[in-house]
């Protein structure tokens, strides 16, 4: 007998017929013999309503009373897929987080899971009962509701088969598996048999919000069995390996994007020790994260800094930005939020050349420009104009071959096209 630990998103539970759809499946799973935990995400665009009232009611909200009011969306789909189990004689209980202590920190709105008691779980599990339990919430040390971030559900999921040392852990959603892209935005994207954890992390951290990156660092340090799959359609879905090298290794695995950032410059600042610590202290001691940074060539012993935040923060860090800039004589600030960020991601790279090449030719084939670029071992980031973003995801996409299933894919084909490699290493 098997325990799995199974999540299924808010699009799986957006009304009574698939909280039934659900109920049925899990059910079944239960006859066949399966011990079953099971995690729900609030109903789909639940936890954006109650953001807006929230925003109606007090937009400087505090975060505490956010959290108390966001955990009811979750709250809500626990009791009715119990409600719904125990209508097909399928034993069942819900728990909110609180309940079932998943103990986090006190971080209000993306809170960290501390641990979680899997003894009360198995209690009811060895009582034969199906245990449903809210995803994205938690409790504090002093018994405050928390939240883990947009999509923590996903995180509650992967933490419960951590704990609870599950056979596997399925999340269910709206897509079969895991995508060579986006389906939303190409349509030929095909699905990944298995993606390598770090290349998952890689897509989820880059925008790829199939799962939370949260989610995958968890199933990376607990080596959990992971797998994405359709509520909505039969499938084998995506398996996380944690294999460092698969037998058949794409070059590309995949293409991820986010149009969540924004980009700031400060111009003509004195090019001297300490300079990117007056720029950048300022802005971390407002606990802005920092995403790329680049420091240009310096003229005449002036240089330019530009960096990118979240969105969310662009206008805070603007103000920040320009107090630095009169501090320390700089010649102004300029900043634009239509940019967005495209990424592709493979461990192929590391052992093949061209593959930054093939992605500048594509983007300056379709006149795009690239205002930023920054690598790692397994990505390249590039970021343009956000009027740019479909055509240039689909144009890589077609460039790598992405659309061409693994084994008719020839590496040769790849580097054969890109024989003019610069330096820079393998990427170039
Ligand atoms: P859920 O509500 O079930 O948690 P999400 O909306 O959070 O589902 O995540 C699923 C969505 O992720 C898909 O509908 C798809 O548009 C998007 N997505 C982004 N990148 C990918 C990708 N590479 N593969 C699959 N889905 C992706
Ligand atoms: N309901 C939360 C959200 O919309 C958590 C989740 O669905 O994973 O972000
Ligand atoms: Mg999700």
């Amino acid at each position: 007998m098997a325990l799995i630990v199974e999540k299924y998103g808010g699009t799986s539970v957006a009304d009574v017929d698939r909280i039934n759809a659900v109920a049925d499946k899990v059910s079944s799973a239960k006859r066949a013999g399966d011990d079953l935990v099971v995690v729900v995400s609030a109903m789909s665009g639940e936890t954006n309503r109650l953001l807006t009232l929230a925003d109606q009611i007090h937009p400087q909200a505090a975060a505490r009373e956010v959290d108390v009011l966001l955990s009811t969306g979750e709250q809500v789909t626990i009791a009715l897929l119990a409600m719904a189990l125990n209508a097909r004689g399928c034993s069942a209980r819900s728990y909110t987080g609180g309940q079932v202590r998943i103990r986090t920190d006190a971080v209000h709105g993306r809170a960290r899971i501390v641990d979680i008691d899997a003894a009360r779980v198995r209690r009811d599990l060895d009582k034969g009962r199906v245990v449903v339990v809210a995803g994205f919430q938690g409790v504090d040390d002093d018994g405050n509701i928390t939240t883990l971030g947009r999509g923590g559900s996903d995180t509650t999921a992967v933490a419960m088969a951590a704990a609870l040392k599950a056979s596997e852990c399925r999340i269910y959603s709206d897509v079969e598996g895991v995508f060579t892209a986006d389906p939303r935005i190409v349509p030929e994207a095909r699905r990944l048999d298995r993606i390598t954890v770090e290349e998952m992390l890689e897509l989820a951290s880059l925008g790829a919000k199939v799962l939370q990156t949260r989610s995958v660092e968890f199933a990376g340090k607990f080596r959990v069995p992971l797998r994405v799959l359709s509520s909505f359609k039969e499938g084998p879905g995506t398996l996380i390996s944690y294999e460092e090298e698969l037998m058949e290794q794409p070059l590309i695995s995949g293409i991820a994007f986010n149009r969540d950032e924004a980009k700031l410059t400060i111009c003509g600042v004195p090019d001297e020790p300490g300079i990117a610590y007056r720029i950048l202290g300022p802005i971390s001691d407002a606990h802005i994260n920092v995403d790329m940074i680049i420091q240009n060539v310096s003229a005449d012993n002036l240089t330019d800094v530009t960096f990118t935040v979240h969105r969310d923060d662009y206008v805070q860090s603007e103000k920040i930005l320009r107090d630095v800039a009169a501090e320390v004589g700089a010649r102004g600030v300029v900043g634009a939020d239509n940019i967005a960020k495209i990424s592709v991601v493979g461990v192929g790279m590391r052992s093949h050349a061209g593959i930054a090449t093939t992605m500048f030719k594509t983007l300056s084939a379709d006149s795009i420009n690239i205002q930023l670029i920054s690598t790692s071992e397994i990505k390249i980031s590039v970021v343009i104009e956000d009027k740019y973003l479909e055509l240039a995801v689909r144009a890589l996409h077609s460039a790598f071959g992405l659309q061409i299933a693994e084994t008719k894919k020839s590496s040769e084909s790849l580097t054969a096209r890109e024989p003019d490699a610069v330096d820079g290493g393998n990427k170039a």
